[in-house]
């Protein structure tokens, strides 16, 4: 088991600075009344466009959408199903740690590139990972033998 002392760690920039700060400011639009738990999401795109997203709750509490999963439908709805993935950034209002969900990790499989850094609030401060890092084994048709 991975212990904090031999976490892979990734390096904070400017730029990552920046879009965990846009994620910061989607959380403030969360509609989270069942949770109080208000996240944000940034995707920094290639070709450098950024989108946030913010999770949305539902009173059906399984249909809630979590803030990475929103960013991404809107990204795709934005710029199209080629769209590429470089860095994600996730932020809470709660202060709280928020790694992304395994679903979230799953879907940002489909248009990730696996060295692209994760920024998210641990229980010991802001984390920087590789997505790979992040989901070593996601699901993968090829793994499954049926498409090449
Ligand atoms: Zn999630």
């Amino acid at each position: 088991m991975r212990t904090t002392e031999d976490k892979p760690e990734g390096t904070m920039t400017p730029e990552l600075e920046a879009l965990l700060q846009s994620a910061h400011e989607a959380a403030r639009n969360s509609y989270s009344p069942y949770s109080q738990f208000k996240v944000g999401a940034a995707l920094r795109l290639a070709g450098g466009a950024m989108v946030t997203g913010t999770n949305v709750e539902n009173v059906s509490y399984g249909l809630t959408i979590c803030a990475e999963r929103a960013a991404l439908v809107r990204a795709v709805a934005e710029f199209g199903p080629e769209i590429r993935i470089e860095a994600v950034a996730i932020a809470n209002l709660n202060e709280a740690a928020s790694p992304p969900c395994g679903a979230c990790r799953q879907v940002l499989a489909e248009f990730i590139a696996p060295d692209a850094p994760v920024v998210f609030p641990a229980s010991d401060g802001v984390r920087v990972m590789a997505f790979s890092d992040v989901l070593p084994l996601a699901f993968d048709m090829k793994l499954t033998g049926n498409r090449d």
